[in-house]
């Protein structure tokens, strides 16, 4: 049993809320993948574990759990949320969504860090945390010709001529 599930359950008591087995194991399943996974991807995961854990138990665990602080939800616009535990290998990381087969690479650059802090005290502004997600196509897309997406309008610049 992964050590933050003990986090999670002081977390459950300090709130008020019941600590259930199957709280507990939604919460499992997330601290110990290292992917994003949606709450399909809990949903299966759990099925093979043979416990009963409806949708809505999941949807209502992986919300206190980013309440928590303990996960994170990411939307890389899909449609739905992905979830991923914050204690995982690699604390601090970006990530490359690919916008055609939604493939997400994770990355982690010191110097890019620093250079968004430097910019946030420029603004005055003391940062806490960040997110960044770049959009694109991954190797494998291009490889397969895959031009990029429609985006939509962009700047109408002819409206200012
Ligand atoms: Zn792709
Ligand atoms: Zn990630």
């Amino acid at each position: 049993m992964s050590p933050y599930i003990q986090l999670f359950r002081r977390y459950l008591r300090e709130q008020g809320l019941p600590v259930t087995p199957q709280r507990e194991a939604v919460a499992q399943v997330i601290f110990s993948s290292s992917g994003h996974l949606s709450v399909e991807d809990i949903e299966s995961a759990l099925r093979g574990t043979g416990a009963r854990t409806g949708k809505a138990t999941i949807y209502r665990t992986v919300e206190i759990l980013v309440r928590s602080g303990l996960v994170e939800e990411h939307d890389f616009g899909e449609g739905f949320k992905r979830y991923e535990h914050l204690f995982g290998q690699t604390p601090v990381h970006e990530h490359l969504i690919c916008a055609n087969c939604h493939h997400v690479v994770e990355f982690q650059s010191p110097e890019m860090v620093r250079g968004l802090e430097q910019m946030a005290r420029t603004h005055g502004f003391v940062p806490i945390r960040h997110r960044l997600e770049i959009y694109g196509l991954c190797g494998t897309c291009q490889a397969q010709g895959v031009l990029p997406p429609d985006e939509g309008l962009t700047c109408p610049v002819e409206l200012l001529a």
